[in-house]
């Protein structure tokens, strides 16, 4: 086990549902640290940006649109495990398919309405860390 960060974004029916407190509270209480917040709403190419890895995938244009349909909350998390930790915490991407307890499984409409964005790996939650928040936008904890 080893300290990591990863990043998270609570989506626009997160936001729209009232659910920031929420799910700060289950990151917390899993153990992870806030490190770095941040709420905006996305321009088009930063929704483009964010998900180019889909590009291909037929949902891609509705993703996006989804994805700039309000502001989102974008946050990083520090701790043990965290990418894996946030992940569990989310649930599978289909809340049809999710544990009982996850927030996507607690929260989610759809498999594209699904509340949370979790990196998928520590490779990509550096990518997405900078994308967010720069060289140096993260606020390490002092105590
Ligand atoms: P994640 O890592 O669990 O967020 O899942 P993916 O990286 O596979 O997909 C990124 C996001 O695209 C998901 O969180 C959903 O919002 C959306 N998405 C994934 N699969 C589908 C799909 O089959 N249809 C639609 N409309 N959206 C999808």
């Amino acid at each position: 086990m080893s300290v990591e960060r990863t990043l998270s974004i609570i989506k626009p029916d997160g936001v729209e549902k009232n659910l920031i407190g929420e799910i700060y509270g289950r990151f917390e209480k899993a153990g992870l640290e806030i490190v770095a917040a941040r709420m905006l709403h996305l321009s088009q190419e930063q929704a483009e940006g964010f998900y180019a890895v889909h590009k291909e995938r037929p949902f891609y244009n509705d993703l996006v649109n989804y994805m700039r349909s309000g502001p989102v909350v974008v946050q990083v998390l520090e701790g043990e495990s965290a990418v894996s930790k946030h992940r569990e915490l989310l649930g599978a991407t289909n809340p049809d398919d999710a544990d009982p307890g996850t927030i996507r499984k607690d929260f989610a409409a759809s498999i594209e309405e699904n509340v949370v964005h979790g990196s998928d790996g520590t490779d990509t939650a550096a990518e997405e860390i900078a994308f967010f928040f720069g060289d140096d936008g993260v606020c390490p904890r002092t105590r």
